[in-house]
């Protein structure tokens, strides 16, 4: 997925461009866990307002204490911390809404960035709600929208295509098992496996892509290039229970240390396992064979 940061510029406006429906996710959960409309000012809707500075949220907040030894005051009154699980879950759910949410980007993923598809699905979403609206197009009018994650084409026929089998064959629901999913247009292993693993907690298969492969490789655990066998060695020795997360660490992984060309093994931990063949640094025997 993203193979680069690229920081996105206010508008005018002062507000994010695709970030209304974002904003409104999260507001939507703030609002209905328990209690929150009476007593969370900072969650309420500013449309139409000016949005609170810093200070005065941070003032509201405060001025707005729950009552201690209650649910909220032990998340609010208590430290803040930014990597609060609950928090993290919240905002990996505020991403995709949905099975459908998450199959579509996933789509549109394929030889693009994650931050070309976070660009584009927010709007898309907006303007096309539910599988329903998805499969009443025809893949033409979806291809405008979709234009910059790149083979526009074929993306727009998968994912009309899938939408309509949803409606169709499963009562506008995202199956839940690799066979039904694989009967998707568009759909191929490491999407159903994002889609199992990710949404519905499922640990069918592993994800295999251009991270996993390549680090798969640099650490020895597979000599295959292909992805399905590199899957299946990969399911041979990584514990069933820890394939979904396996994918997801070996992709940040891949993002952020590992990378292609100039991976920075000075600072990665799995440095005194690694005899990648095209290491930048090595405190070990360097193995020819380890090739990305
Ligand atoms: S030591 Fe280098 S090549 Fe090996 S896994 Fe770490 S970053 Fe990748």
């Amino acid at each position: 997925m993203p193979r680069g940061n690229v920081p996105r510029q206010p508008s005018r406006s002062g507000r994010q461009e695709g970030a209304r429906r974002v904003k409104g996710a999260l507001l939507k959960r703030a609002q209905s866990s328990k209690g929150a409309k009476s007593r969370n000012v900072a969650a309420r809707p500013t449309a139409g307002r000016a949005p609170l500075n810093a200070a005065k949220a941070k003032a509201a907040v405060l001025k707005k204490k729950p009552a201690s030894g209650t649910k909220d005051a032990a998340l609010r009154v208590s430290t803040y911390d930014p990597l609060a699980p609950d928090r993290v879950r919240h905002i990996i759910a505020a991403t995709h809404r949905s099975a459908w949410e998450l199959l579509v980007a996933t789509i549109l993923s394929a030889q693009s960035t994650d931050v070309r598809v976070n660009m584009v699905t927010p709007v898309l979403f907006e303007k096309y709600p539910t599988v329903q609206d998805f499969a009443a197009l025809e893949p033409e009018q979806l291809q405008p929208d979709i234009y910059s994650t790149g083979f526009f084409r074929n993306k727009s026929k998968s994912v009309v295509g899938a939408a309509r089998k949803v409606v169709a064959d499963f009562g506008g629901n995202v199956p839940q098992t690799m066979e039904q999913l694989l009967s998707l247009p568009g759909v191929a292993r490491k999407t159903a496996n994002v889609v199992l693993g990710t949404w519905f907690k499922k640990n069918e298969g592993i994800v295999v892509d251009t991270h996993v492969t390549r680090i798969s490789r640099r650490l020895e655990l597979t000599k295959q290039d292909d992805a399905r066998k590199i899957e299946e060695d990969l399911m041979q020795i990584i514990p069933r229970g820890r394939w979904t997360d396996f994918s997801h660490e070996v992709i940040w992984h891949g993002r952020k240390l590992c990378l292609a060309r100039g991976p920075k093994c000075a600072d990665c931990s799995l440095e005194k396992l690694c005899h990648a063949a095209d290491k930048t640094w090595s405190t070990v025997e360097i193995h020819e064979g380890a090739q990305p």
